[in-house]
């Protein structure tokens, strides 16, 4: 029976502590956030786990331009890009993506879609047909791995950042078309590929690089431009994937690429032309937010989120030097994304749970998510963050070491 099959197996997730719980959201995506978990009373949380590197998500500006585009161009689409859903507030955020991504891409043309991870199925798919084959690092987002699988493109995967490996597959490789895919800013990790390098094998063995800057754009790069701006990189070799619900604050997600390219995906890829397109004053928002990005504010926006990260990196690291008896480890990143490598599941819950006693949101992320063995803490910082919200969490770290551990 299906129901006891699933309960079964259910019961069996729950004794590997890898149960999964949503917590809701009372009020904004913001540090100080109103959550509540199943039908307790609603608590007052300060939370590191968004997305929302520059803390735009509830910026009045983006508001006002969400508000703005509703009454402009009403609630919804009506029907996917190819019938009739295509409104000129799309195709004017593609317009301004498209140049913001010419100077890295030559003659870039960008492609909205409603999610990251549909961008990632659309690209995969249409892209490794026939006689393509697809060389992806082994810590690659989820969307990357399933957009490969369902494309069947043979997927040789190689181990985390390891080029040697790498060259060695393509060298190897008789496919007519290769594709090497990597994030830019590994999700779980904050790790940063190195681009310069995939993109001199990509020459070299004359494949593609398609890069994936969910956690890069907007946050990354002169004028937040993204990863392969940060680089200095500029190729027609280059195929980007940039989200638009992160550093962005909205919703959605862009491929840019050669003009071909984009053309491809309109007329093949199945998961942008079997959806409805996403409601216009999202991309009348987004073109605000993209606005804001670019300018002055994004910069000041940026350089907060910097002096967090070097701010939490100090204090975090001298407190783990403090407790040299656990073994805990600040994963070597320079992004937002600053995982605590705590290594057990049920280790890596306590933690979290401990945090959220002291009024602190970060959640514990496990396999397989994460490989076996690495469950962490993956706490993200944003600019909205204040000197006090890391002080905040270091001390709360510390207690709870105190408390678990003695
Ligand atoms: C979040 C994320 C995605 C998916 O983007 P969504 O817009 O959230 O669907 C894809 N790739 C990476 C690396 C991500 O972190």
């Amino acid at each position: 029976m299906l129901i006891n099959h699933l309960n079964r197996q259910l019961r069996e997730r729950a004794a590997q502590a890898l149960t999964r719980q949503r917590r809701t959201a009372l009020t904004p995506c913001a540090p100080q956030q109103q959550v509540a978990l199943d039908g307790q009373p609603a608590r007052e949380l300060l939370a590191f786990c968004s997305n929302d590197y520059l803390g735009l998500a509830n910026h009045p500006a983006l508001v006002a331009a969400l508000a703005e585009g509703a009454q402009r161009y009403g609630a919804g689409s009506g029907a996917s890009h190819l019938v009739s859903g295509h409104s000129q507030a799309h195709a004017a955020l593609e317009s301004t993506l498209a140049t913001w991504m010419a100077p890295q891409i030559p003659n870039a043309q960008a492609l909205y879609f409603c999610t990251g991870y549909m961008a990632n199925l659309a690209l995969l798919t249409a892209l490794a047909g026939e006689g393509a084959a697809i060389f992806a690092d082994k810590l690659n987002h989820a969307s990357l791995v399933d957009g490969a699988l369902l494309s069947k493109a043979p997927l040789q995967r190689y181990a985390h950042r390891n080029l040697t490996v790498l060259e060695r597959q393509l060298r190897q490789s008789d496919a007519a078309i290769k594709l090497i895919v990597t994030d830019a800013v590994f999700s779980m990790d904050g790790d940063l590929a190195d681009l310069p390098a995939l993109l001199a094998l990509a020459e070299r063995y004359d494949a593609w690089l398609v890069v994936d800057d969910a956690h890069g754009f907007g946050v990354l790069g002169p004028q937040g431009q993204g990863s392969l701006a940060h680089f200095g990189l500029r190729s027609e070799r280059l195929i980007c994937m940039g989200t638009l619900g992160k550093a962005a604050g909205v919703g959605g997600a862009f491929v840019a690429a050669h003009p071909t390219i984009i053309d491809w995906l309109v007329q093949t890829a199945r998961p942008y032309i079997y959806t409805t397109a996403a409601p216009p004053a999202i991309a009348h928002a987004l073109s605000a937010s993209l606005a804001l990005i670019a300018g002055d504010e994004g910069a000041q926006r940026r350089a907060q989120l910097q002096q967090r990260i070097v701010q939490l990196r100090s204090e975090l690291s001298k407190m783990i030097a403090a407790r040299a008896d656990l073994a805990w480890a600040l994963a070597d990143s320079s992004t937002a994304v600053q995982p605590l490598i705590v290594g057990d599941n049920a280790a890596a819950l306590a933690l979290s749970a401990a945090l959220e006693a002291q009024g602190l949101w970060v959640p514990a992320i496990r396999p397989p998510t994460v490989p076996v063995g690495t469950a962490r803490l993956r706490i993200t910082l944003s600019a909205a963050h204040t000197e006090a919200d890391v002080q905040r969490l270091v001390a709360a770290l510390a207690a709870a070491a105190e408390e678990l551990h003695g």
